[in-house]
């Protein structure tokens, strides 16, 4: 039967099911970094949700997984407040979802009375964990975990360990103080290397990059920390004091320039068909690249029309992340192309 043509205590328990599920491979993959399930599993589930609660709006509480970041703060590390809050991604599946929320961004910037030309910045989607570093005068301060976005754990002494992360920021217009968030990650060579020493040892090899990427960075003993190939790009910025800069490009400039490393995978496009090409390219190279990854996150360049823009509770609405169907259906993505 379709939820809509459940009687109502059966649509309540079916949902609170569904949120019970969501919460509980959360906890597993954030938490305890051991998931229960596939990424696409979870995300079919989580899918589940979303359509369930635009069936019945009724339903959705502030606290339903849907409004909310979806981390959480371990009682192992202490908590720190990041200083701006942190999001999620809203997640697109197929070109046409990503096409109908292109032209809604458009609309809404038009909208708000934005003339110019929309430039759509986009990189590949590191399948890696979000980190949070504040330098203050340059200084590294400390470095956090997202957490729920408004509190992440304390990793810093971790953090230090990773040669990509510098303790102090060089060259010129450094802010007096600066949050920069950044994608943990290790490399595809470095996760092959790392599980055959596992096994070498006679320990358990790790499921995938990302979960060894985050099990290594969330570790009691930064010496542990130090023994694992990690590895960071940056791709945000959070409170910021004197920045000189316009748009999510300049300030990619500028990050290199102060010694923090951007991904070599990202380009300022135009329109949509360029939109779509990067897409396609990626698609075909995902494998030949440094990392995994699992879409492409296409954000407004401009910090103006972002700001305009603004954020749900959940998710900025200046940024979209297209996810990659699963392998076994990549062909079939040169075939969309040309239809949309
Ligand atoms: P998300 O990972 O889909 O997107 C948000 C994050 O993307 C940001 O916090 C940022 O750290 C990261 N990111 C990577 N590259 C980026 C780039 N270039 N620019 C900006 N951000 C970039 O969102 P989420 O809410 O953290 O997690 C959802 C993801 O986690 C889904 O892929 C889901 O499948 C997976 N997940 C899996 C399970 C499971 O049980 N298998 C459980 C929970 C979540």
């Amino acid at each position: 039967r379709q939820p809509e043509q459940l009687p109502d205590e059966a649509v309540r328990q079916e949902y609170d099911r569904v949120v019970d599920e969501v919460r509980r491979h959360r906890h597993a993959y954030y938490t305890e970094d051991a998931p229960l399930i596939s990424d696409a599993e979870y995300d079919a589930l989580y899918r589940h949700l979303e359509e369930l609660e635009a069936l019945h709006p009724e339903l959705v509480a502030n606290d339903s997984p849907t409004q909310e970041v979806g981390g959480e703060v371990s009682a192992a590390f202490a908590p720190v407040r990041h200083l701006q809050r942190m999001y999620s991604l809203e997640d697109v599946f197929s070109l046409e979802e990503l096409q109908v929320w292109i032209e809604r961004a458009t609309a809404s910037v038009e909208k708000l009375g934005g003339t110019q030309q929309l430039r759509w910045l986009s990189e590949v989607k590191i399948d890696g964990l979000a980190v949070n570093l504040l330098y203050r005068d340059g200084e590294l301060v400390r470095a956090a975990t997202r957490g729920d976005g408004t509190t992440g754990e304390d990793i810093t002494h971790n953090a230090l360990t990773i040669k990509d992360i510098p303790t102090r920021l060089s060259g010129s217009n450094v802010p007096g103080e600066v949050e920069i968030r950044g994608e943990i990650f290790i490399a595809s060579r470095g996760f092959v290397e790392l599980n055959e020493k596992m096994v070498a040892e006679g320990k358990a090899p790790f499921a995938n990059p990302r979960n060894a990427a985050a099990g290594s960075l969330r570790q009691k003993d930064p010496a542990v920390t130090a023994q694992r190939p990690l590895s960071m790009f940056v791709h945000g910025i959070g409170a910021r004091e004197g920045l000189a800069a316009a748009s999510q490009s300049e300030t990619y400039a500028l990050l290199r320039e102060w010694g923090l490393p951007t991904s070599p995978y990202f380009k300022v496009l135009e329109n949509f068909q360029e939109v779509l090409d990067f897409i396609g390219h990626f698609g075909q190279h995902r494998h030949d690249l440094l990392h995994e990854i699992d879409g492409i996150v296409v954000k407004v360049d401009d910090f103006g029309l972002q700001r305009a823009l603004g954020h749900t509770s959940r998710v900025p609405r200046w940024a979209v992340a297209y996810k990659y169907p699963p392998e076994e259906v990549h062909t079939k993505l040169l075939d969309i192309r040309v239809n949309v």
